[in-house]
Parts: C-alpha cells; structure tokens; sequence
C-alpha cells in the first residue's frame, strides 16, 4: 500500500471509463479504443487539473494558506479550475494570465467569473519569468497579511503529480472490470504533471500498461526530462518509494502550428468524433492527442502494440468555444 498525502475531495470520482465502439471501428485498426472520462470529474472544474489540485489544495489548507496562486495562458483550463477549487474552498484566488484583457470567452469568462484576481502579462512571458511573477505574488499577498501557495503552471509539481498517481488504481479496477490484461494509456502532455503521475503510477502500482504522451508544445526531451524531474522531487522526501526512474514515452510529431494553434486535421477528427461518440474534444490538448493517435494507428507507428487502448479525456471543453470559426470551418468540410 502507497501512503498518499492529505487530499481535499473535489473532483466526481471514479470518472466513466468507456468502451468507444464506432470509433474504435473507425480508427482502430483492429485495437479497441477506450476513453477515461476525466472530462466528467466536475462542471466547473472538468478535466485532470482536479485531480491534481485536491492534493495542491489539501497542502495549501494544511500550511494554513488563504490565498491560491497559480499562472497560465489566458484560456487556461488549470487556472479556471483553480478559481473553482478556491471559491469551493473558501479561499482567495490570483491567476497570473499570458495576454491581455478581452472579450469574456472560454475559460477565461469563467475566472473571471469565479471572482479571482487577475494579473495580465505580456504574451511572451517566458516559464521562468512566469516563476518570478508567481514568487513576486507571494510577496506581495504577504504584505497583504495573506498567506499564497503559488502552484506552477499546470500544477505540475511534486505534489500535484499524486493526482494521477491515484488515478491510475482508479484505472487498474477499470481494467479489471472490462478483463483488460494491459493497455497502451494515451494523454495529452503540456506540463508534464499528467504524465509524469501516470508514468509513476504505472510504475508504483506494477500494471502492464505503456503510457504513450502526445505533447502540445515542447519535445520529447523536455517532457522526459520534465516528468523525471517532477518524479524525483517525489521521491526527495519519500524514502518509502522505489529508487528508480519513470519510464516515459513521448511523441512530439503532432504539435502542429504551436501551442493553442490547431490545423484543420485537428477540427475534422474532433468533429468526427463528436457525431460518432457523443463526444467532445478541445483543439489545445485532447484534439491534438486523439488526432496523433488515430494517425499513429493508421500509419501501423503507434508506439505500443497493446490490443487495448485507453485514451484519457482530460477535459478542456471551454476551450473549443473561442475557436468556433474553425470548428464551423470543419463542419463545412464534412
Ligand atoms: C493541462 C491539460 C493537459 C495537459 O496536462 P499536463 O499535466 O499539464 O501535462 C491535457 N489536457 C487538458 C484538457 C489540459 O487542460
């Protein structure tokens, strides 16, 4: 048994796990393709950042913290989900967001919503500045008389990574239940928090299943040195754990224009898998990871030859809504 830290209850769980028939007819090349519905953990809160964010919070609570702080793109899924987990909670919330005031759309429209405090900089904000913006808030809350957990980007750290520690027992009683022998697991990875649970998981908990992670920027070398680096902080203060490394398999061939920027191929297979499925898909992270999938299998390249795979949902719905030319575009092609 894994000893797990504290942990606040915030997301629905155990998230639906589904077996996708038409899709698997359509794009699995004689595979099963299954989908981890982590799109379903929560209305406002959908998605993995959750899944993460009941350790970050119970943390936040435990240090006697008032105040979350956490930074991110503008359409963030991690900072909406944050504003909901703190207004849930009772505590305050600063989100440091990449661009400038505009139009409520999206995620954006939601923390806003969510009452949090915002912080705009400037759209070229590197990760490193983004830290020093997040150590500058702490500060500054202090002065306050307010005491700030900063959470990085995505809230991928040492803590956050339990969350898909977790997940992953939720996924072995998935297995059992459908008599899944092993899997090929697939994500997408942006901050590499997700990826480096699901690798440690796997690992901890001794399942049969390669974790294969579709980035959405970044390559593969930032990833795997991303996800080992969160595990080894881990492990820094957990002599309890296996002293050996993660393994991680990352394919960085589908980031496409860059990040948050999809090409059509993207909005046609989400649109596709939205009429056959009842499904939706978000151009950012899941269209990106479902579309390199279906192309990996078509092309016989996928990088597990598992008869079954489980694709992770990890939400981003509110996403797709500040593309709608572009998902009508799609609609038009069809
Ligand atoms: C953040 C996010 C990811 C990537 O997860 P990381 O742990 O940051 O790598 C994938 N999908 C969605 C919808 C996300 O919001």
């Amino acid at each position: 048994m894994i000893s797990y830290p504290p942990r606040e209850t915030l997301a629905v769980l155990p998230s639906p796990f589904q077996c996708l028939h038409r899709a698997s007819e359509r794009w699995g090349n004689g595979r099963r393709i299954w989908c981890k519905r982590d799109d379903l953990t929560g209305s406002l809160l959908t998605g993995n950042k959750v899944r993460k964010l009941e350790f970050l919070a119970a943390d936040a609570i435990n240090r006697g913290c008032t105040v979350l702080v956490t930074a991110g793109a503008l359409q963030s899924n991690h900072c909406r989900a944050t504003a909901a987990v703190a207004a849930q909670l009772g505590l305050k919330c600063e989100l440091i967001l990449r661009g400038h005031e505009q139009e409520l759309s999206g995620n954006y429209l939601l923390s806003r919503l969510l009452d949090a405090e915002i912080t705009y900089v400037s759209r070229g904000t590197t990760g490193d500045e983004m830290t020093s913006y997040l150590a500058d808030a702490q500060d500054r809350w202090a002065r306050r008389g307010e005491k700030a957990l900063t959470i990085p980007i995505g809230g991928s750290d040492a803590m956050g990574i339990w969350g898909y520690i977790s997940a992953v027992e939720e996924l072995m009683s998935d297995m059992h239940r459908h008599s899944l022998q092993r899997a090929a697991i697939v994500h997408a990875t942006g901050s590499g928090g997700t990826q480096a649970g699901l690798n440690a998981g796997v690992l901890l908990h001794g399942v049969d299943a390669d974790v294969i992670s579709y980035a959405v920027c970044d390559d593969e070398a930032y990833f795997n040195d991303k996800a080992q680096a969160d595990w080894d902080n881990l492990r820094a203060n957990r002599t309890d754990l296996p002293n050996k490394p993660i393994k991680t398999l990352t394919n960085d061939q589908y980031i496409g224009p860059g990040y948050g920027k999809a090409g059509e191929e993207v909005f046609d297979t989400l649109a596709e898998l939205a009429r056959l499925e009842g499904i939706a898909l978000d151009p950012v992270y899941t269209g990106k990871a479902f579309y390199g999938l279906v192309t990996d299998l078509a092309k016989q390249s996928f990088a597990s030859e598992s008869p079954d795979i489980i694709f992770m949902h990890t939400g981003g719905v509110f996403g797709i809504f500040p593309h709608a030319s572009e998902v009508e575009a799609a609609l038009g092609r069809a």
